[in-house]
């Protein structure tokens, strides 16, 4: 990895921290460290595709990363497809996303969003279906 890119992930990575620091835990008003607070999807059906299809992978973290030094006008889109994810979500201190998660059965489910959103589980470059697939899904 070229230092361009080291220095612009760890700055987006502090920008990062300082948001969820700024928000606190929804639930519990957490706010002691950034480490323990997580993005939490409000509505699982809008994740992103390269984050539902990464198994354990942590949602925002797969997309942070996606940098282009190269093509302005793509490093742009990422970011904006990045910040547009921040959007979607919630602060959730660890222990309260992991209630929220249980709750939600959003572990046992991801597998099938995934599907339900482009075909295979595995697969991330299918892009999603429409949305009759995903009213299907639900019923
Ligand atoms: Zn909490």
């Amino acid at each position: 990895m070229n230092n361009i890119r080291k220095h612009r992930i760890a700055r987006r990575v502090y920008w990062l921290r300082k948001y969820k620091l700024a928000c606190g835990c929804e639930i519990c008003g957490f706010n002691k460290n950034a480490v323990s607070l997580d993005f939490a999807h409000k509505d699982q059906m809008t994740k992103h595709i390269e984050m539902v299809s990464r198994r354990g992978g942590n949602g925002i973290d797969n997309l942070y990363k996606r940098l282009c030094i190269k093509d302005i006008k793509k490093n742009r889109f990422y970011l904006k497809e990045l910040i547009n994810e921040v959007r979607l979500c919630r602060i959730l201190c660890k222990n309260c996303h992991a209630v929220e998660t249980e709750n939600n059965r959003e572990f046992h489910n991801s597998r099938k969003i995934a599907e339900a959103r482009g075909g295979s589980y595995k697969d991330r470059k299918n892009s999603p279906k429409s949305s009759t697939t995903l009213i299907n899904f639900f019923n």
